[in-house]
């Protein structure tokens, strides 16, 4: 068998050779820790302020409003509580209904601390209707949450509209940008937000929290007192220093390569709908990440997991949704729950995801693996009967 095709890069990504390149001498050689104050330490602090400089540039901050952490989950912890405890009282927290577990489960946590908790619905592509919102500013709120792009459908939220009413209630904003980051153009005073999490394992292995200039966060881990006091504990250099220049190069290369990745998922969509009668997309179907496809096929959605095997054997890596939560279980994805869908589509998503190194060779090798599984398990006489929804229209975007 030829090498393998690894097409699931929302789950995370492959080391590009420069970004290693750039980590070489902090993960031998240099070893300082950046608060030292000898030479060792001066050059640990130089490379993570570098860094710092590069990821606040990929998303138009300033270096000193970028807290690094210790991953996109740890931020988006970070925002949320560290908002309300700085506010000093439970308080109202709004956040998309399909948010990442991160955001999910603190607000799960929060709400145990007397945090009232609102979720905003989505319509079937996955997009939050802006008067949900505003129904939801109507009462005291602390802070909206909603996700820059989702990890299971590729809807990108129209971020700027949300904030922009969360401003106008004097409310502040954080989004959730671990997908979305290095993949769309982000600019925080475009958009307006007021936090932004991000993680550098789609890049690779670190975290960090853009918090605006000025505005009050607590900490939820304390010690030293790293990272302006907002995230005690050694810095993760060599970490750092590769999320930094995967954060230059993909600034540089983001326009070119979200516009090529595009061209291949909508080549990928076009083979899927045309070979198969009964396969149906997922998500919105332009305002989508680049390089994302979600695809079921309806009335054989309980046959994902042996098709995700099956594409597995035959070298292809591609998932069922999140890599965190929804798997081969067979359970419904929440996601497309909120979506609107019902439970039998829900166990059907199958999330093709391509990176920087997928090639137009490897889409067709994938195609032509995927006609051969798709026959062998599922067979050929299949319906051309739409997924279960309120409105099919809506999702059925060929
Ligand atoms: N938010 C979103 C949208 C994600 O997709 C993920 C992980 O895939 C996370 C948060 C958590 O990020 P991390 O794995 O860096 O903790």
């Amino acid at each position: 068998m030829s090498s393998r095709i690894y097409f699931d890069h929302s789950a995370t990504t492959p080391l590009d050779s420069r970004v290693l390149e750039a980590m070489r001498s902090f993960l031998g050689g240099a070893y300082g820790n950046p608060s030292s104050l000898h030479q060792e330490g001066r050059v640990a602090r130089a490379a993570v302020d570098k860094a710092r400089a590069q990821v606040a540039a990929l998303i138009g901050a300033t270096p000193d409003e970028i807290i690094f952490t210790a991953s996109g989950t740890e931020a988006d912890n970070l925002a949320l509580i560290g908002v309300v405890r700085a506010s000093g009282k439970p308080g109202h927290v709004v956040a998309g209904a399909i948010e990442h577990a991160a955001i999910l489960e603190t607000c799960k946590f929060l709400a145990t601390g007397g945090t009232k908790i609102t979720h905003l619905p989505v319509d079937a592509d996955g997009l939050v209707r802006p008067e949900g919102l505003l129904r939801a500013l109507q009462s005291n709120v602390t802070i909206v949450s909603v996700m820059a792009a989702n990890n299971v459908v590729g809807t990108i939220q129209p971020i700027e509209e949300l904030a922009q009413l969360t401003k106008l209630h004097g409310v502040l904003f954080h989004t959730d940008a671990v997908q979305a980051g290095g993949k769309i153009p982000l600019d925080v005073n475009r958009l307006q937000v007021d936090l932004l999490s991000l993680s550098a394992h789609k890049l690779q292995g670190v975290g960090a929290l853009y918090v605006r200039k000025g505005m009050g966060l607590a900490p939820i881990i304390f010690g030293g007192g790293q990272e302006r006091g907002l995230r005690s504990a050694t810095e993760n250099v060599a970490g750092i220093v590769g999320f930094g220049a995967a954060a230059e190069l993909t600034r540089k290369e983001l326009n070119k390569e979200a516009a090529r990745l595009a061209g291949l998922r909508e080549y990928i969509a076009t083979e899927v709908l045309r070979n198969f009668p009964n396969a149906y997309l997922f998500g919105h179907p332009t305002k989508r990440m680049p390089g994302h496809l979600s695809f079921g096929f309806s009335g054989q959605e309980r046959e994902v997991g042996k098709l995700l095997d099956a594409l597995d054997q035959a070298g292809v890596a591609v998932s069922a949704g999140s890599a965190c939560s929804a798997n081969h279980s067979g359970e419904p994805s929440s996601v497309l729950l909120a979506m609107g869908y019902d439970a039998e589509s829900a166990r059907g998503l199958i999330r093709v995801s391509l990176g920087r190194f997928s090639t137009q060779q490897e889409v067709d090798r994938f195609l032509d693996v995927l006609s051969s599984a798709v026959s062998a398990l599922l067979g050929t006489a299949v319906s051309a009967s739409l997924p279960g929804l309120a409105n099919p229209a809506e999702v059925a975007f060929a």
